[in-house]
């Protein structure tokens, strides 16, 4: 799948949206999401153009990987949800639910989240 430039996270990423922020570095972005399912919930998103983890862990610089990945870590550390423990998700793609296509991590804490997944099946 092509990158749009025009996403909705595209657009937060260059500015033209604004956001929640909570973290910024060179290499990832994190806000609040805006319809939040934990007393935390927090988007963090790699700067560059990636759709999913598909094309990020196939085609993006080491570099860039490996400071998306501490940026991750930092924004929990940030929040205080290191001890008291968090959950990170990926949505890819229809199966997995993804409704925006730039890369995105989603950041649970605050409250015993429960099951990993709706038991629906
Ligand atoms: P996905 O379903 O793609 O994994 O997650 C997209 C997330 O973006 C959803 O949790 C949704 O609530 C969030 N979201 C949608 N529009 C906005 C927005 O304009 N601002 C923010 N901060 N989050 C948004």
């Amino acid at each position: 799948m092509a990158y749009d430039r025009n996403n909705l996270f595209a657009k937060i990423l260059r500015g033209e949206i604004p956001c929640n922020k909570v973290y910024e570095d060179e290499f990832a972005l994190a806000f609040h999401d805006i319809e939040p399912q934990a007393p935390i919930h927090v988007l963090v998103l790699p700067k560059g153009d990636y759709v999913s983890w598909a094309d990020f862990s196939a085609t993006a610089p080491p570099a860039l990987i490996a400071g998306y990945v501490r940026a991750v870590g930092a924004v929990a550390k940030q929040l205080g949800l290191e001890a008291p423990g968090y959950r990170l998700l990926a949505n890819h793609g229809a199966d997995g639910g993804q409704h925006v296509p730039h890369l995105h991590v989603h950041l649970f804490g605050g409250r015993r989240l429960g099951p990993m997944l709706s038991k629906a099946r």
